[in-house]
């Protein structure tokens, strides 16, 4: 297969190809994905031919107040008409300090806030404290987690695919089995690591619940060890899970909690990390420490004023609550619709951030006769497959990024009853389709065929 073994009439298609990401587009065309986003509002995207699409990815969980939401649009407008100093490196910033105090009174007694752009970043500088704060290097972190590809997040990478390409990564970084207290206390109790990084729910791995009461424990035994828990909320943060915080209902609060994605409002990029006061004067209190964590666009106005006007729309349209009910809706209505079909494990999830595990529930014919096959398809394709038929069907979801066979929905949390009717309705009809292996394997096959004969037509 040559770099351009697809065809395209877009420009944008081809230009994408030859400057952005070439691989990315070639397996787009496998399927004939023929179809560019380039507008949205709301729970809605357009694409270049004016089809209309349900989000019910919201850029990885990044737009929880909604696309282009017209609060938003117009504090921004109102901002650059105010010829503020976006860029303020000579003294504190009145931006940031409005928000930093507006996502203190959030977390509190997380009162202190380390800016950045990016999840990833913002996950660094959490565990970039964690050491400047207790004087030791190691890191402890779950198998399965996510937290963002720059080294050293891939240093904590749960997943090998991801971080094999890039070692060696930081030494003294130890994955541990997510929802094992047994485990973790046994590493803790080396008293080597700075950090245990941890997700409260387990996002890109597939929509993976912790048992009860297992992060109100990991607190406690860090903190007995001198280790700090740093709380990754970059996709359950902000409401997700139908409380402003994930950690919230389990009745603790995490040394360090990491924010991004949706307090950007999805429109400028920020990210934050919370601590508490005198964890953040032991790393950084002093005069000659004060510039060891920073970056050129942390706390950067624009973004600041977009994360503080997503907050108060949060509030004011009681986001919050809206996703704990529509979740609770989105759960129930999927487990009925989807109840005893052969091809879906499970549904679960909290508020809405929900996965749908695909894969066989029973020994079918092809189960026994290529077991490995069987596996192989549903894990690899038959998410990514279904994905693609939603889409074809007006409705945009994913895969978890590190476990094909669970899509994860997650719209903006403005959704209301009738979307999660079209969603449901949309990924049950698909299903319907499909009660065995065979039936996929005989679509992909003709429609890689049907791909073929139209010179793989993106
Ligand atoms: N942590 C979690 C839980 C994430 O889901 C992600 C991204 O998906 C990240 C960290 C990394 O964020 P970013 O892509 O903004 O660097």
């Amino acid at each position: 297969m040559g770099a351009d073994f697809w065809t395209s009439d877009h420009p944008a298609v081809a230009t994408y190809a030859r400057h952005v990401n070439p691989a990315f587009v070639k397996l787009l065309g496998l399927f004939g994905y023929g179809r560019l986003f380039i507008r949205a509002r709301d729970v809605w995207v357009w694409d270049h031919l004016g089809r209309q699409y349900l989000d019910f990815l919201a850029g990885f969980g990044s737009a929880n107040v909604g696309h282009n939401h017209p609060r938003l649009i117009e504090r921004l407008r109102s901002f650059l008409g105010e010829e503020a100093l976006n860029l303020c490196h000579v003294g504190p910033s009145p931006h940031a300090a409005e928000l930093a105090e507006a996502l203190a009174k959030l977390a509190e007694p997380l009162t202190v806030c380390l800016f950045a752009s990016s999840g990833g970043e913002a996950v660094e500088a959490g565990l970039k404290l964690a050491r400047a704060a207790t004087g030791r290097a190691g890191f402890l972190y779950c198998q399965g987690g996510f937290h963002g590809t720059n080294l050293g997040t891939l240093s904590v990478m749960g997943e090998e695919r991801m971080r094999k390409p890039f070692e060696p990564l930081l030494p003294g970084c130890e994955p541990v089995p997510y929802g094992d207290l047994a485990v973790l206390k046994a590493y803790l109790g080396t008293h080597r690591f700075a950090a245990f990084l941890v997700e409260p729910i387990q996002c890109e791995a597939g929509v993976v619940m912790p048992p009860a009461g297992y992060l109100a424990e990991a607190q406690d035994l860090c903190r007995r060890a001198g280790t700090l828990l740093v709380l990754d909320e970059v996709q359950t943060g902000l409401g997700r899970t139908g409380t402003m915080f994930a950690y919230q209902p389990d009745g603790f609060v995490p040394d360090v909690l990491v924010l991004a994605k949706a307090l950007s409002g999805s429109l400028a990029p920020i990210s934050a990390a919370l601590t508490r006061p005198e964890v953040h004067a032991k790393a950084y209190g002093a005069t000659d420490r004060f510039d060891l964590h920073g970056s050129t666009f942390a706390g950067n106005a624009l973004s600041c004023v977009t994360a503080l006007e997503t907050l108060h729309v949060l509030a004011d349209e009681e986001l919050v609550a809206n996703s704990k009910v529509r979740g609770a809706e989105l759960l129930a209505r999927l487990r009925e619709r989807l109840a005893g079909h052969p091809l879906v494990r499970e549904v679960r999830g909290r508020g809405l951030l929900v996965g749908v595990e695909l894969g066989p529930t029973e020994k079918g014919f092809l189960n026994r006769l290529s077991p490995a096959l069987v596996e192989m398809v549903s894990k690899k394709a038959f998410g990514q497959w279904v994905a693609l038929r939603l889409l074809e069907r007006g409705v945009i979801c994913q895969p978890a990024s590190q476990l094909w066979n669970v899509l994860k929905l997650e719209p903006p949390l403005t959704a209301q009853s009738v979307h999660v009717a079209q969603m449901v309705e949309a990924l049950g009809d698909v299903l319907d389709e499909y009660r065995g292996v065979t039936p996929v394997l005989r679509d992909v096959t003709e429609r890689l065929v049907r791909q073929f004969v139209a010179g793989w037509r993106f």
